[in-house]
């Protein structure tokens, strides 16, 4: 998916997760030694999987931050209004999910609609921001940034690979494997069927917080309480 990605009008190279960190312009993860742990899914809403997502959320008290496709929010905007209400992080993922673009007002247009399609619906306004596949550039981020977004991105070792339908049994592996305080987990809700993705939450949530984990929101895990 994301090998298609490219953005013609940028050159620069990437400056690097150290870079990034330590401006505080990007999160993939943060050091804690709190039992704390925030699910992120992306490309929905989805009026069936999203829906069964914030079922099992509800039953094991999870928060989880939803990277939302604009376009799929005003299809779905009772999803979108259910996952505000129960206490769940609203972000942008853009519009039309672009793996191509050709300048950056086209992003930016992308996050001003999708933020714009959330507001309408929930009153939220939305200011992280995930791209496309995960591919970003130093002047996607420069331009994010101007515009009053934070980049988020997730732990390398959490990269559920979910979209690729690779089995519950993998999904379930993958996360429960490597889980440590402070990671940030990768799944999807949208973007095709979801139904390994229900099948493994089943698993990890029980069993996370069987260890004692707390599943919280991207800007809880930021120690950013709004
Ligand atoms: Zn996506």
């Amino acid at each position: 998916m994301s090998s298609l990605f490219y953005v013609s009008v940028v050159e620069s190279a990437d400056k690097g997760r150290q870079y990034y960190e330590e401006k505080g312009l990007v999160l993939w993860d943060v050091q804690t030694k709190d039992k704390i742990i925030a699910l992120t899914f992306d490309d929905g809403p989805h009026p069936k999987h999203t829906m069964e997502i914030l079922d099992l959320l509800k039953q094991y008290e999870a928060k989880a931050t939803f990277f939302i496709v604009g376009d799929n929010a005003v299809k779905n905007p009772e999803v979108l209004v259910r996952q505000y209400k129960e206490g769940h992080e609203l972000a942008n993922h853009t519009y039309t999910h672009p793996y191509k673009l050709t300048t950056m007002q086209e992003l930016m247009d992308e996050l001003q609609k999708t933020n714009e399609a959330i507001f309408r619906i929930t009153g939220f306004l939305p200011t992280l921001f995930r791209p496309v596949g995960g591919q970003y550039t130093d002047n996607m981020i420069n331009a994010a940034v101007e515009n009053g977004y934070k980049v988020v991105m997730w732990s390398w070792h959490q990269d559920t690979q979910d979209w690729k339908n690779p089995g519950v049994k993998k999904i379930v592996q993958k996360v429960l494997n490597g889980t440590k305080p402070g990671d940030v987990i990768l799944f999807h809700d949208g973007g095709g069927n979801r139904e390994q993705t229900v099948k493994a939450l089943k698993e990890i949530l029980p069993e996370l917080q069987k260890q004692g984990y707390k599943f919280v929101t991207i800007s809880e895990l930021m120690g950013d309480k709004n």
